[in-house]
């Protein structure tokens, strides 16, 4: 860092063992919305990975014993608190991401909250099964017990929101935790951590190491005292996390990138449909994994859908992320931006028409945003299927319009690609909507609708999208370990 700014940053710490301690290096981190560097974030690798291990193996014996009640209390606790500086918290994660603070309010921290109650409950309810065999005298049933120490990555899109739905569940168990958020988005990780103690949480049971994935990631993958690892990010990562892992055989949970389609058929309810799809195209710059980036119109609507669809993007407001009447933030990152920006350009080269947005409409900034990373909401038509901007994850708000004729010609056309997370299916048509909805390759289908979640159910992607599934039953399977207990009498 420059002397100039030295001054001003906010430094995190790693928290291990229920203490933050310094690192011997820093990484810098930026704010999307600016571009200055604002916060350093601790560069840790093996050393620190090996301390914050040996505290959660330390704590395990002691936390895995408490009743799931004594746990639930204090996640209940940890929950209040957090919601009790709700706004600091968004603030922190809209400076931080780039999201609007509108975005951060309304859905990261609180479901970050929820997260935590959302656990506290469900653990109580959880039963085992049992089976008689009286020819045989026996009765037979199972039992869970935490696993152990829990390896927890996230990613930088919905940063205290994913590591919570991955840390509540663990810790629920009996676990304790070594998680790893994003070296991009580290700040309301830290944060959490100064809430712990005040919530009960016993030092060691939740241990945050930051850093890079190369080298704080993949130690933490590679230690052979922790047997499992949730990870939510890239495919390719995945790939990299099930390589590192696969000599020690380790349990794996992957929620990865999707190339979501939405199918909306001419008897769809296009009033609800739009802005719905819209906000699935555009929602947090368009970097959810869940977002939609290939729109299917059947060919009587395909222009009028278009003309509307258009219209309605427009009306975003893309600018300063702090500004409540703003709709779309900045992107996390320069590289990010340019990443995203070229897909926009190879498009336009196959001959591709780009709608709205990048490069067609001015992008107007406040003063003290010029240097960051904005994009306007970008709608391409005309691509081909083959195109990469309708086979790889963009990860930012630009989606891809297309006609399609037929009910079985979708199918096969939205099944086309490597991932498979999640799809929306837009018709009045009741049978059709399950029927399509069967035959998808996907995770998650929400029919006239999106992102309305019940976290009780399994959530995650097939194909490249992932492996495994989080939800409560889900990640109750995945967080602890069954045994089959034979008894006879
Ligand atoms: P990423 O894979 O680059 O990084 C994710 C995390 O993994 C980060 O904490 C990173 O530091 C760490 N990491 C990187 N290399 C590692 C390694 N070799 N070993 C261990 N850890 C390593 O992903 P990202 O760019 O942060 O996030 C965006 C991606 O996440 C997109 O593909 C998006 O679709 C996906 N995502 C999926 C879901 C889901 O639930 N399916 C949710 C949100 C985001």
């Amino acid at each position: 860092p420059t002397m100039a700014h030295s001054k001003a940053l906010l430094v995190l710490e790693n928290f291990i063992d229920g203490k933050f301690v310094p690192c011997s290096s820093y990484i810098d981190s930026y704010n999307p919305s600016t571009g200055d560097v604002y916060c350093r974030v601790p560069d840790s690798g093996k050393e620190e990975v090996e301390a914050a291990v040996k505290a959660a193996k330390d704590a395990f014996p002691i936390w895995s014993s408490k009743s799931p009640l004594e746990r639930s209390q204090i996640l209940n606790k940890l929950a209040d608190l957090i919601e009790h500086d709700l706004e600091a918290f968004a603030q922190a994660e809209s400076k931080d991401q780039g999201k609007t603070i509108t975005f951060a309010r309304t859905v990261d921290i609180p479901r970050a909250v929820h997260n935590f109650r959302f656990f506290a409950s469900s653990i109580l309810h959880h039963v085992t099964e049992c089976t008689e065999m009286p020819a045989m005298g026996c009765v037979h049933y199972t039992s869970r017990a935490p696993v152990g120490v829990a390896g927890l990555i996230s990613p930088w899109n919905l940063p205290l929101y994913l590591l919570t739905w991955k840390i509540a569940p663990a810790i629920a168990c009996g676990n304790t935790v070594v998680a790893k958020p994003s070296e991009m988005t580290s700040v309301t990780a830290w944060m959490m951590c100064k809430l712990l103690e005040k919530a009960g949480v016993p030092p060691g049971v939740v241990n945050v190491v930051f850093g890079t994935g190369a080298k704080a990631g993949e130690a933490l993958v590679c230690h052979p005292d922790v047997p499992l690892i949730s990870f939510t990010g890239s495919t390719l990562t995945a790939q990299r996390i099930t390589e590192k892992s696969a000599p020690h055989c380790k349990r794996l949970s992957l929620e990865l990138g999707g190339k979501n389609p939405a199918i909306i058929f001419d008897d769809a309810d296009l009033s609800q449909c739009i802005p719905t799809t819209v906000r699935s195209s555009f929602a947090n710059q368009g970097e959810i994994c869940l977002c939609t980036s290939r729109i299917f119109v059947q060919r009587g609507i395909y222009s009028e859908f278009l003309k509307r669809f258009v219209a309605e993007a427009k009306k975003w407001k893309t600018g300063n992320p702090s500004d409540p009447t703003i709709d779309v933030g900045a992107l996390i990152s320069k590289e990010h931006l340019e990443k995203v920006r070229s897909y926009v350009k190879k498009a336009q080269a196959e001959g591709a028409r780009v709608l709205c947005g990048e490069g067609v409409d001015p992008l107007a900034l406040p003063p003290g945003n010029q240097k960051g990373y904005f994009m306007l909401p970008t709608v391409i038509a005309e691509v081909k299927d083959e195109s990469c901007c309708m086979q790889e994850e963009i990860f930012g708000p630009v989606t891809c319009v297309v006609a399609f004729d037929t009910e079985e010609e979708v199918i096969q056309r939205a099944n086309s690609v490597k991932y498979g997370l999640a799809a929306t299916v837009w018709s009045g048509n009741v049978g059709r909507v399950h029927r399509v909805a069967h035959r998808l390759q996907s995770g998650l289908v929400w029919t006239n609708c999106w992102l309305v979640r019940d976290l009780n159910l399994p959530f995650g992607g097939m194909k490249a999208s992932g492996i495994g599934r989080e939800g409560a039953k889900d990640s109750y399977e995945f967080f602890t370990e069954v045994k089959t207990i034979t008894i006879k009498h």
